[in-house]
């Protein structure tokens, strides 16, 4: 009995150990909550990048060097742009705000192993700040739909 009981204190012994051990994984905890401040330290940061941006649409583009007041320009209205992006050259800008772009392109036919022209027209919003023309290569890009035949935008004169 005796032998039995003093078996007990050394598991009593051992218990006493394995708090001291978490005392010490108390402070990695401590280290851990400090990391993840740095974390959002890098947040901060990359917001300040945003802002600092200003007339950036999110895409590598030159922006514009006029102004407007069109609520539908990428750079100084309010309109989103996502989606595809397209290069074509204008075939007409005497529409009100907007204009129509050309697209050519090659389609490969598999059975003759040719090449086969194709071409796509486009009617795309063009913001007045950018002065495109007919002639114009521009960039074009998907947006929100702005009427039942556009749902693009010119975002860059090339
Ligand atoms: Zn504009």
């Amino acid at each position: 009995m005796v032998t039995k009981k003093e078996t007990p204190s050394g598991k009593e012994k051992k218990k006493d150990e394995v708090p001291a051990a978490g005392d010490s994984a108390q402070p990695k905890k401590e280290t851990k909550k400090t990391a993840p401040k740095k974390t959002s330290g890098t947040k901060k940061s990359k917001k300040a990048s945003k802002s600092d941006a200003g007339l950036s649409i999110g895409i590598d583009v030159k922006p514009p060097e006029g102004t407007c007041t069109d609520k539908d320009c990428p750079f100084h209205g309010t309109l989103p742009v996502r989606g595809q992006i397209l290069e074509g050259y204008v075939v007409s800008d005497k529409m009100q705000g907007t204009a129509v772009i050309k697209r050519d392109y090659m389609r490969k036919i598999q059975k003759y192993e040719r090449l086969e022209k194709r071409s796509n027209k486009y009617l795309v919003h063009n913001p007045s700040c950018l002065g495109v023309v007919t002639g114009d290569n521009v960039k074009i890009m998907e947006c929100r739909p702005l009427s039942k035949m556009v749902s693009f935008v010119i975002i860059e004169k090339m």
